[in-house]
């Protein structure tokens, strides 16, 4: 039932007798009040007018404190369109001259426009008919004439307008946190009282830039609205007063014009405001011929249909609003009435308006937000609220502003996403080295127990000195600070003891998967520029072929020339900001990029990450493939913390049997699984996390059911979300999972220790909570870049605005998020098209161009096809 009321206080005292008579002569002079609707038999409405009807006039008396629930009552009761009539006047007297007038209609019946026009015709007659003087009003032009006008438009000329205008918006431009699933309608409001001051100056603006204020506010909610999707062009909808200019007396009719429309914004963030409000406000003028044309008419001119838009905006403009703005009209028994209060209380079928009312000027513009209380939290309508008024404030400070300068955050709020949602700082030796790090550990507990490999065991300070005699023989072979060294072998003690060799000896080490195809080993060998590769006899026929111009060392063949080595480490030079690792990650160019990672990157994580305990007592099963960037937590993690780093073959990950039983033989407590995998074993054998202290998942969305699979069975084991982009060293945000919330994704969570995040539109400017935008990732964890790429390395490593620090960096990570209220970040796709396939980051781009140089294969197009 769609009921409009307007309430307005007013004190005096009044003749009731005659305002009743005033009221019967208006219903006199208007056809429209006396109507009625009832079903046609070709199933259309009728309407019929009545000779005579009833005027439904109320006068009572009432206490003040039972007015709310009057107004209410009122309301409910509503009409019966059947009998008509479909509008009232309840006058209320409230005592000592005070009286409240009630003025309530059903929509179906007029719009709030005819009302304001009712309502000034009801103060003349009562004002004549005091003074016993005949009213004297202008004859009455009949709605009858509007509706011969609407079958002489060209409604044609208007659906070929209505389709330009809607062409090429394919994404429906929504309001933030308007997702909260759920059916019903709990009416809520948020009020926001634009004061004399900013009233003034929006006036001001309006009246230099030759501006209505309609197309100023629509300008600024737009503009808002474009920020909120990241877009720059978006379509709300509009009520318009639908009185077509060219229809005589049109003004003053009495009946339902109103209708709603979509409105189009589509702006270049280099244009000024004054700009982009005169190009709104043309392409308003040019849309008024065709304001007529049904809504539902209007959104089948687009594909998105009825789901064009989500919201409307209104602004009640309405004759009667001047009016009372200067006063009530002057004549006697009236002279000495004031206006108290006027309230509008109308339901839209949206969950989502903003009605703007310029009424009572002397007060200020109010701006109210009618919403759907089970769809949008008061908390997200608050925001909105308050970053409309910045936008207007914004607006009318700055014409001659670009609007991609414009902030529309408040300073609380840029606070909270650059300090709140960003303190990470947590103590770790920043200034220290790997092999630094894990000394300290061999010399805190050098009998523990660092490696474990089948049936081989290695103590730290075994560890410590097989690596340094590694070190000792690299150093001979030529390798020395910043110089990169290849480790091309299988999962194995080997493995580890290279890495800290060559580490030691102040190299960088490059893994190189032995299964990854030749072609890309030559490439990578390559853009190393390596002279010697490290591997294990096992690899020498592929080696031999694709390392033809390196040096290959083959570690599980020298333990006779190793065990000469001096058990001490050498002396090298190596720092922090030094190069640690190498690791490649699709290139969507056609060849992989290899990523630069500097020891501090690495020490950030193991030791200043805070996300996830990990302690002597922890013993770790690694997962990941020794070329992914998850062993950086799983090794380091472990052999950094003086915890037990397990390996184990590949065959035995890929056995679930074995896997449990390796497991369980060797007390592991914290593992990391890639989502996929993860989703899998929940699947196949819940069982085999048995035992576990920690979880940590990621590489890729998490599956809530899966998750909540999980913790329903270990409810006390810890799930951790891990996501992070290799440029940032494995993990940028993490999530200790806790409850999850139905409907809504697992939150990639809060960066970790030392890490920073930000969620920026194109412009790179923050974008506040609830707003989709591109994540950008900081702090200790951020990479050198992409070797040999410089272009590439400017393009997505970026000067960090918000940092302090000289030289700080951001990594542009290419992955939607937005920022959930509690300071957790939500994952929600790529930009590019970018997949991840069973944990396998890559770039369609590299296979197509791989196509592209097979021979007959002159394009190709790779897209992610998932099978349902
Ligand atoms: P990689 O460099 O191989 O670790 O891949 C990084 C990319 O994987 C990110 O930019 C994301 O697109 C995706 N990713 C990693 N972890 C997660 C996660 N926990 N949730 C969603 N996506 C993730
Ligand atoms: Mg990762």
């Amino acid at each position: 039932m769609y009921v409009e009321q307007k309430c307005y206080r007013l004190r005096g005292s009044f003749n009731m007798d005659v305002l009743r008579q005033s009221y019967a002569y208006l219903v006199n002079r208007h056809a429209v009040l006396r109507t009625s609707f009832h079903h046609g038999y070709s199933g259309d409405s009728i309407q019929a007018v009545h000779q005579q009807m009833q005027p439904e006039f109320r006068y009572l008396q009432q206490e003040i404190s039972q007015l709310p629930a009057y107004r209410i009552a009122d309301r409910e009761e509503g009409f019966d369109l059947h009998r008509g009539p479909c509008m009232r006047l309840t006058v209320l007297e409230l005592g000592a001259d005070e009286y409240e007038f009630i003025w309530t209609h059903h929509h179906i019946l007029m719009d709030g426009w005819c009302r304001s026009v009712l309502i000034n015709e009801f103060y003349h007659i009562y004002n004549s008919l005091l003074d016993k003087v005949t009213p004297s009003l202008p004859a009455v032009i009949p709605y009858v004439n509007y509706i011969r006008w609407l079958t002489e438009q060209d409604i044609q000329r208007s659906r070929l307008y209505w389709e330009g205008y809607l062409s090429g918006y394919e994404q429906v431009a929504a309001i933030p946190f308007g997702e909260i699933p759920g059916v019903g309608y709990e009416g809520r409001v948020e009020q926001l009282l634009l004061d004399k001051e900013q009233v003034s100056g929006i006036s001001a603006f309006c009246r230099l830039g030759g501006i209505t204020e309609n197309t100023f506010m629509q300008g600024a909610w737009s503009y808002l609205l474009s920020q909120y999707n990241n877009t720059n062009d978006v379509i709300s909808g509009a009520v318009v007063s639908g009185r077509p200019a060219g229809l005589e007396g049109v003004e003053n009719m009495i009946g339902l014009f109103i209708n709603t429309i979509p409105v189009r914004v589509h702006y270049d963030a280099e244009m000024t405001v004054q700009a982009f409000l005169l190009q709104l406000q043309d392409s308003a003028i040019d849309s008024l011929p065709h304001h007529a044309v049904k809504l539902s008419e209007i959104q089948s001119c687009s594909p998105l249909g009825n789901r064009l838009f989500d919201h409307i905006l209104v602004y009640e403009n309405y004759p009667v609003d001047e009016l009372i703005s200067d006063g009530l009209p002057a004549g006697a028994g009236l002279n000495d009435l004031s206006l108290q209060s006027a309230e509008v209380v109308a339901q839209t079928n949206y969950d989502f308006t903003i009605i703007i009312a310029p009424a009572s000027r002397a007060e200020g513009i109010q701006v109210l937000f009618r919403y759907n209380g089970l769809r949008y939290s008061e908390r997200a309508v608050q925001r909105i609220s308050a970053h409309f008024r910045q936008v207007l404030s914004a607006f009318a400070d700055n014409a001659g502003s670009a609007l991609k300068e414009l902030c529309f955050l408040g300073e609380e709020e840029k606070q909270t996403l650059l300090h709140t949602f960003n303190d990470t700082a947590v103590d770790y030796e920043r200034e220290a080295t790997l092999p630094g790090l894990f000394r300290r550990q061999v010399a805190l507990q050098p009998e523990a127990m660092a490696l474990v490999f089948e049936d081989r065991c290695f103590t730290y300070r075994e560890l410590e000195e097989q690596s340094n005699r590694v070190a000792h023989y690299l150093r001979q072979q030529g390798v020395k600070e910043g110089v990169m060294v290849p480790l091309c072998m299988e999962r194995s003690p080997h493995l580890i003891v290279s890495i800290l060799g060559i580490l030691k000896a102040g190299g960088a080490y490059v893994p190189v998967d032995p299964a990854y195809p030749k072609d890309r080993i030559a490439y990578m060998l390559q853009d190393t520029g390596s002279k010697l590769v490290l591997t294990t006899t096992g690899q020498q026929a592929l080696l031999a072929a694709e390392a033809a111009h390196a040096t290959l060392i083959f570690v599980d063949d020298i333990p006779d020339l190793l065990a000469t080595m001096p058990a001490h480490p050498p002396v090298v030079t190596t720092d922090q900001d030094s190069l640690a690792y190498v690791i490649y990650t699709s290139g969507s160019t056609g060849r992989p990029k290899g990523v630069m990672v500097i020891h501090r990157n690495v020490t950030s994580l193991a030791r200043g990450g805070n996300f996830v305990e990990l302690s002597a007592a922890d013993t770790l099963l690694s997962t990941g493939s020794p070329s992914f960037d998850a062993t950086t937590i799983e090794y380091w993690g472990m052999l950094l913390n003086g915890g037990q780093l397990v390996l184990c073959p590949e065959k035995k990950l890929l056995d679930n049997q074995l896997l449990k039983r390796e497991i369980r033989h060797r007390g592991v407590t914290k593992m990391w699984f890639t989502a996929s995998w993860f989703n899998q074993l929940v699947d196949d054998d819940i069982t085999i996390f048995e035992g576990l202290k920690a979880v940590m998942a990621g590489g890729e969305k998490l599956s809530e059911e899966h998750i909540r699979k999980f913790q329903a069975a270990y409810p006390a084991t810890q799930i951790i979300n891990g996501y992070g982009p290799t440029e940032n060293t494995t993990f940028s945000l993490t999530w200790n999972i806790a409850a999850i919330v139905p409907g809504r994704s697992i939150p990639i969570g809060r960066p970790l220790g030392n890490r920073t995040a930000y969620i920026l539109n194109s412009a790179m400017q923050l974008l506040p909570v609830g707003t989709p935008g591109e994540l950008y990732v900081g702090g200790d964890g951020v990479s050198r870049g992409y070797l040999n790429q410089p272009e590439l390395t400017a393009e997505k490593f970026v000067a960090d605005p918000f940092s302090k620090l000289p030289g700080a960096k951001l990594y542009r990570t290419g992955d939607r998020a937005r920022w959930l209220p509690d300071g957790t970040v939500e994952y929600l796709g790529r930009m590019d098209d970018q997949i991840k396939l069973r944990g396998y980051r890559i770039e369609p781009g590299e296979v197509e161009h791989a196509l592209k140089g097979l021979p007959g294969i002159a394009a190709a197009v790779v897209t992610a096809y998932k099978q349902s």
